[in-house]
């Protein structure tokens, strides 16, 4: 009896790894040590559904390609939160989107941004989903859904704009090109170079 018990907590505990290892490996954002090579609008137009499908993970296309949400709060907004300077990229097609110069805290769960850190890659169409008016925010290379953006919510930001995007949908490079920092007092600065794109 105490032994059917001991491997009942047993089976119990290993049950709950397993449920907390996988949580982990669906939720870490990419993290590059160089800069992915973006691909092409033309290339990125061609990949068929089956395509996006064999180079994403099923999280990544459920949101990318299919316009989902992921969860608030979650492991990787937790990795957003901490990572320090650098840039993020589609997790799609390598193109740059944002960088952690346009970063800002807003509490809501979801990486927020006040603004793209290239604007020409970063596009806008209206959501009319789930009863509600809405912009959607998309790469404007491969055309994946990123999020949503919202205005004029008193942010003391340069835009009071609130790019609330999935991390899901991206690729995060660092500045130094070590991985993931842990993020200090004033360690937020941008690369090099996406403080010269910036405005292209
Ligand atoms: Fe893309």
């Amino acid at each position: 009896m105490k032994k059917g018990i001991f491997l009942a907590v047993v089976a119990a505990l290993g049950f709950g790894i397993y449920v907390y290892a996988q949580d982990k490996a669906k939720s870490v954002m990419p993290v590059a040590k160089e800069v992915p090579k973006a691909m092409s609008r033309e290339d990125a137009m061609k990949l068929t559904d089956e395509e996006w499908k064999k180079r994403l993970t099923p999280e990544q296309y459920r949101i990318l390609r299919q316009a989902g949400t992921e969860r608030s709060n979650g492991q990787i907004y937790k990795e957003f939160k901490a990572q320090g300077g650098g840039t993020y990229h589609c997790a799609g097609c390598g193109t740059e989107l944002f960088s952690s110069k346009e970063k800002f805290d807003s509490n809501c769960g979801w990486p927020s941004f006040f603004d793209p850190s290239k604007a020409k890659n970063v596009k806008t169409r209206i959501d009319r989903s789930g009863f509600m008016v809405r912009t959607e925010v998309i790469c404007a290379i491969c055309g994946g859904h990123l999020g949503h953006v919202f205005t004029g919510e008193g942010f003391n930001t340069p835009t009071d704009k609130r790019y609330c995007i999935n991390g899901t949908a991206l690729k995060f490079v660092p500045a130094n090109g070590a991985g993931t920092t842990q993020k200090k007092e004033g360690e937020q600065k941008p690369s090099k170079e996406s403080e010269e794109k910036k405005g292209e």
